[in-house]
């Protein structure tokens, strides 16, 4: 069995290694010249462009199912791709999360809780959407935002210019401010019969925007927890959903939880699979799309999973010091350039005791702190 993935980063690079694992090949269509984390792991690897016809029909003809690694292919590529192969999810699912207000309409469509929201397409409807929605907002492009990039948060109107302008006056979605309590996500699968299964939430502290720490089990009510499990669950039957998607949730101070956003793929803030459940995400991914039987999403252990950014990060690290800390399982990406917010790898933190605290230590120390 050969699985096809298109993107060549680090959600790649660990799906190459469970398939390995699993006697699964595979081939990796990376879209771009750069796949330094899927270099020596993927069985084949493809590093060209996805408008490159020559690439689509190598990748076509050599593999039997394909996913992708992350949202933001070209949707022709992808409805290329699905009319010559099995693609999971679909190029349909995938469409609806690569665009915030498509996302955000479906989610509106089928009554699933999501922060109040507005599309604008220009400075007289951010204008009249800021009116309804305002005065704490976040202004959001519709398209390409990840990690908090191409987001201005709002608190006054006198502010509508200057963040049309940070937005390059793209087609963006006005969203009202959530006071959150915390932010937690769910990882859910469902395979080709129809069969789901979502690992257990995870709550998920951000630095810079992007994800810092996650903490599992996330310190929230039980009742929280289990409707953002079944919101999940909800979401891929409503999608006819067959792979692995990722729903971020903001938890109110009520303990209600509401829809951020989802990922039809493996998700940063599900790493700490790898080492604390049955089954990884990435099995869970492999799993679903190649139509084998889900894997158990037990936990065998609390865990802590600390993201190692380029500003944590130097060539010469002494990484004795890492693995030296009591339950702490290294992964990196083999990535040679540590640009300062670039994810270089992850550090699991499993087994008994304070894992946070044991994360934060070690988390100051690789700062400098
Ligand atoms: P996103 O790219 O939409 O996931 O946003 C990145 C981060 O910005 C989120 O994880 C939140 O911490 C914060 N954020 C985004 N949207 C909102 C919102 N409507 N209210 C409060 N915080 C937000």
């Amino acid at each position: 069995m050969t699985l096809g993935i298109l993107g060549g980063g680090q959600l790649a690079r660990m799906l190459c290694m469970d398939a390995r694992r699993m006697g699964v090949r595979t081939v990796v269509w990376s879209g771009t010249a750069e796949a330094e984390p899927t270099e020596g792991v993927a069985d084949v690897l493809i590093k060209k462009g996805f408008e490159d016809p020559d690439a689509r029909t190598q990748f076509c003809e050599a593999v039997d199912f394909v996913t992708v690694e992350f949202e933001n292919i070209p949707r022709e590529t992808l409805r290329e791709v699905e009319a010559a192969v099995p693609l999971y999810p679909s190029a349909r699912s995938i469409e609806i999360t690569q665009h915030r207000s498509r996302e955000k309409s479906f989610l509106r469509e089928h009554g699933i809780p999501c922060a109040p929201f507005a599309f604008v397409d220009s400075l007289e409807m951010l204008t009249s959407a800021y009116a309804e929605i305002g005065p704490q907002c976040v202004l959001k492009t519709a398209a390409f935002g990840y990690d908090g990039k191409g987001q201005v948060r709002l608190t006054a109107a006198d502010q509508l210019d200057d963040a049309w302008v940070a937005v390059d006056g793209q087609p963006s979605v006005l969203e009202g401010f959530i006071d959150f309590q915390c932010e937690i996500s769910v990882l859910v699968a469902r395979g080709q019969d129809g069969w789901c299964a979502a690992f257990p939430p995870a709550e998920n502290e951000h630095r810079h925007h992007i994800l810092d720490l996650t903490i599992v089990p996330a310190r929230v009510s039980e009742a929280t927890l289990s409707e953002a499990k079944s919101i999940a669950l909800e979401l891929v039957e409503k999608l006819d959903y067959r792979g692995l998607l990722a729903v971020e949730f903001f938890v109110e101070k009520s303990g209600r939880v509401i829809v951020n956003e989802m990922a039809p793929r493996p998700h940063n803030s599900g790493h700490f699979t790898m080492n604390s459940c049955v089954t990884s995400q990435f099995e869970q991914q492999l799993r679903a799309v190649c139509g084998l039987p889900l894997g158990s999403v037990e936990m065998l252990s609390a865990c802590v999973m600390l993201n190692v950014l380029g500003d944590m990060w130097n060539p010469e690290l002494d990484t004795g010091e890492i693995v030296a800390t009591d339950g702490a399982k290294l992964h990196l990406y083999g990535k040679s350039d540590p640009g300062v917010r670039r994810k270089m790898g992850h550090i699991n933190f499993v087994g008994s005791g304070d894992l946070v605290h044991r994360a934060k230590e070690l988390k100051g120390k690789l700062l400098g702190l």
